[in-house]
């Protein structure tokens, strides 16, 4: 029998046997034409996640809704009693809400899918022997890839050399713990979680760095495979959502109760059982705030999908409203409120010349030029930012970083990371072994040989030059015993450095930044800067931002371990900086926040940064930072920026303000619709609306401008106080809209009614006069719902050109009811003459000026 010959078992392969079944270099990688050869006959490195919701699906999902059953019943019904005129109205209302529905699905959908292009995903390569930063959807099979931490592994592969690597496989084998690797081949019969050899593509690389051979890209990697079982994972709902999907749950059931009291008590008044039955469907159609969960949805989407392109991309949809009801941002420094534009300025020898310190520092930065032919200013370099700016400051000293590089032999590195706050390599410099650390100066002092007066000395010197506004670097070296070697490379421990000298920097803050601080304090968000810098350099930055100073405004992490957590509580509400901050402390700083009510935004690019952006209610991520820390944010700063955290709060009040809105509306009209009918049914009036006027008035009048609250967008969200999402669906502005609105008008109209009928005027056009005034007092309702705070005059009217096609398709469609012909056959209207029209239009300006007295009376109030 013929065995089914299995070639891809690479983890039990020698890295030799692998290199050459994927015919491919260890040490060149592919040649560029081989890559792209690959890449044409395998395909890109890429799993399509498109099993989004499919448009079928979409459609098939509106008739989940209880509304379109109810509908569709009713539809029935009539149609077997032979009531074709109605039947048919019915199911024009069903196909209508489902296009409705579908339309805001699908835009929701679609905006949703989108978010996920903007976050771009990279991968290092070795190609014709360089080391190249490509597109992930660029990696082929044979390619070398080198991983280092943070880094998110994109493709499957045998891994050739490991450095103290560890990964974290959770997304495949849902263990948490990262699991140490090494290059050693494993049993054939390994399964992937004991597949210690090979990294597989999704990982997040936890620790060290390792170098691999891509074994398989795309849908051939492990978590391709499992990819479909992935594509939908039903999104968290949103506070706000989760309270709206209550809220519709209960008043359904209570509503559903109540149409059935109505069609008893109507039949035992003495209505016909079929009337009854039409008018209760029309009632509870219009009753069950149907429109307000797939309302939500677009607004959150329209509004993130808004975010995206103001360069903050939402992770997950509960950040959105998170963020509207953000009060602290607890920010990063560097490149966040700076440019990240680190210029050299000063060199300062202490025990090697200038011209060496720099070249010491250069075998601590890992950096890929990317475009070396270029002069050096217009040289992009990934890596980080110290780092590149080190290369770059040497280049312009006319050193070049790549020839340094190969002179010195590398032996290991350690690189930098916030807790430690220095970088460290072994390195063959000429016939010695030399360690050159690299770091925040004030951490190498302490592990240096100076005397206690030197070290006083050179603390004065740091601190002076850091509040002046340098960002300051040490050096500190050390000649290695082969010994002390073997030592080091199991275990890095610093002690008797000799300290070398410092680097400085000028890195100028962002130009938008102190506007940008100024508007988030308006809106009630407090700033805090954590960093990891030295507190001079931290104090002259948040002086230059605009950030006021003033006792009590300054932390440094140092003090943190000697203040009792109470202490800390009452500090808390005054401090601007905190200095010299690790990831811990950011962890620790967010929590007693938390604890005291707060809702935080916290910044993070690290991998040690993944704990404190996991706890804060929105953790932001550097679009430059590490995979791990985007992989638990709840935003991405494609751009770093502050400014862009601003943005995202903004658009996030914008989200709530809008959700608000569309609750107001809808609900301030089926608590109108409902008083109006029951008050007549209790007073044994005839219905002042037909069925079928009522259902029109449910799909035609509020649906459209329902949908247009999504694409609101009103000025200034940022000078009211932060709304706190999880406090519930209604605040107590809300609850006196809806109750004002919907009492204000059901009266007017109950009593308009009453007396139009008692003073003997025909009942059809009593009715279509009823009608036309509900259906337009419904239509422009929506002008003055724009804003619940501010009046209606305050504000450009016809700005928002969605509300306005949708309220102009609403007067055109109930005009249409009420004159042609056909159409008043099926409605049982009359045309409206002039002064019947009149007439309408100052019910509708009357409830206007009330809701307005109503608004006015709140802002008073406040
Ligand atoms: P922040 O991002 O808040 O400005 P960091 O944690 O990046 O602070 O830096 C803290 C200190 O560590 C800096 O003041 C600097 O002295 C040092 N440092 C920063 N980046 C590097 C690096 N890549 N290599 C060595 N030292 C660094
Ligand atoms: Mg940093």
């Amino acid at each position: 029998m013929e065995k089914s010959k299995k070639t891809s078992s690479y983890w039990s392969l020698s890295v030799q046997d692998t290199t050459e079944l994927l015919v491919t270099d260890i040490t060149d990688g592919l040649s560029e034409e081989e890559a792209a050869a690959r890449l044409q006959k395998y395909g890109r490195n890429a799993i399509e996640h498109g099993r989004h919701l499919s448009k079928l699906r979409i459609v098939l999902n509106q008739f989940k809704s209880p509304l379109i059953i109810v509908l569709l019943i009713a539809g029935v019904v009539t149609l077997l009693i032979g009531h074709y005129k109605d039947s048919i109205f019915i199911f024009i209302a069903a196909v209508v809400n489902t296009i409705l529905g579908f339309y805001q699905e699908n835009k929701a959908e679609n905006a949703l899918a989108k978010l996920k292009t903007y976050l771009k995903q990279e991968a290092r390569v070795m190609r014709n022997g360089e080391e190249k930063q490509i597109d992930a959807k660029d990696v082929v099979v044979g390619d070398i890839m080198l991983l280092s931490q943070g880094d998110r592994v994109q493709g499957d592969g045998r891994i050739v050399f490991v450095n103290d690597f560890q990964v974290d496989e959770a997304v495949l084998t849902g263990e948490s713990l990262p699991v140490t690797k090494s290059a050693e081949p494993v049993a054939f019969s390994a399964s992937i979680s004991d597949q210690d050899s090979m990294v597989f593509a999704g990982t997040l690389v936890t620790q060290g760095y390792a170098t691999v051979i891509v074994t398989d890209t795309g849908l051939q990697t492990e978590l391709g495979k499992i990819s479909s079982l992935l594509a939908i994972s039903s999104s968290e709902q949103t506070p706000l959502q989760k309270a709206v999907y209550k809220f519709s749950i209960y008043s359904s059931i209570i509503l559903g109760l109540l149409t059935l009291v109505v069609f008893v008590v109507g039949i035992l008044v003495g209505y016909s059982p079929l009337d009854m039955f039409l008018t209760s469907v029309a009632i509870a159609v219009s009753a069950i705030p149907e429109g307000l969960p797939v309302s939500m949805t677009v607004i959150l989407a329209v509004g993130v999908e808004r975010m995206a392109r103001r360069k903050g991309v939402v992770r997950k949809l509960v950040a959105a409203e998170a963020l509207g009801g953000t009060t602290v941002i607890l920010t990063d420094k560097t490149g966040t409120l700076t440019m990240a534009k680190m210029v050299m300025s000063q060199l300062i020898s202490v025990a090697v010349p200038a011209k060496k310190l720099l070249s010491y520092a250069l075998s601590n930065a890992n950096a890929i030029v990317e475009n070396p032919e270029d002069a050096p200013e217009k040289w992009r370099i990934d890596g980080r930012i110290m780092e590149a700016a080190l290369v770059r400051a040497a280049a312009s000293e006319g050193m070049s970083y790549k020839q340094i590089l190969s002179k010195r032999k590398v032996l290991q590195s350690w690189p930098f990371n916030s807790s430690q706050k220095y970088s460290a390599t072994l390195i063959k410099d000429g016939g010695r072994i030399l360690l050159i650390v690299l770091g925040a100066p004030d951490v190498l002092i302490h592990y240096s040989q100076a005397t206690a007066k030197q070290k006083k000395q050179l603390t004065e010197q740091i601190s002076s030059l850091a509040f002046s506004g340098e960002r300051v670097l040490g050096l500190a070296s050390k000649e290695i015993s082969d010994k002390e070697q073997l030592e080091l490379l199991k275990k890095l421990t610093l002690n008797n450095l000799s300290f070398d000298g410092l680097i400085t920097f000028k890195d100028p803050i962002r130009p938008g930044i102190k506007s940008a601080i100024a508007r988030v304090a308006r809106a009630g968000v407090k700033t805090v800067i954590l960093t990891g810098d030295h507190q001079g350099t931290a104090v002259a930055v948040a002086e230059e931002i605009g950030l006021e100073m003033k006792e009590g405004s300054v932390l440094d992490a140092s003090e943190l371990t000697g203040l009792k957590k109470q202490q800390l509580q009452k500090r808390l509400p005054y401090l601007k900086v905190i200095s010299r901050v690790t990831p811990f402390d950011k962890l620790q700083i967010a929590k007693l926040l938390q604890e005291s009510g707060e809702v935080v935004a916290m910044t993070g690019d690290g991998i040690n940064d993944a704990p404190s952006i996991k706890q804060a209610n929105v953790g932001i991520a550097m679009g430059s930072g590490t995979e791990v820390a985007q992989s638990v944010a709840d935003l991405v700063l494609l751009d770093d920026n502050f400014e862009t955290i601003v943005a995202a709060i903004e658009e996030g009040r914008q989200i709530i303000g809008n959700i608000r809105k569309v609750l107001v509306y809808l609900l301030s009209n089926v608590t109108d619709g409902l008083i109006l009918i029951g008050s007549s049914l209790l007073l044994g009036l005839p219905l002042p609306l037909n069925a079928l006027q009522i259902l029109w008035v449910n799909f035609f009048a509020d649906s459209f401008p329902a949908v247009a609250f999504a694409f609101e967008k009103d000025g200034d969200h940022l000078s009211v106080p932060p709304r706190n999402p999880n406090a519930g669906l209604f605040d107590p502005l809300m609850k006196f809209l809806i109750i004002v609105i919907g009492f204000s008008t059901s009266a007017l109209l109950s009593v308009l009614y009453f007396v139009l009928t008692r003073a003997g005027l025909e009942a059809e056009l009593v009715r279509t006069f009823i009608f036309a005034a509900f259906g337009t007092y419904t239509l422009i309702l929506a002008f003055s719902v724009r804003s619940l705070e501010q009046s209606i005059f305050s504000y450009p009217l016809l700005s928002n050109k969605y509300l306005n096609s949708g309220v102009l398709i609403g007067f055109v469609l109930m005009a249409a009811a009420i004159y042609l012909p056909p159409l008043q056959n099926l409605f049982g209207t009359k045309s409206l003459s002039a002064v019947w029209i009149g007439g309408v239009l100052m019910v509708g300006i009357l409830n206007i000026l009330l809701i307005e007295l109503a608004k006015y009376f709140f802002r008073r109030r406040r």
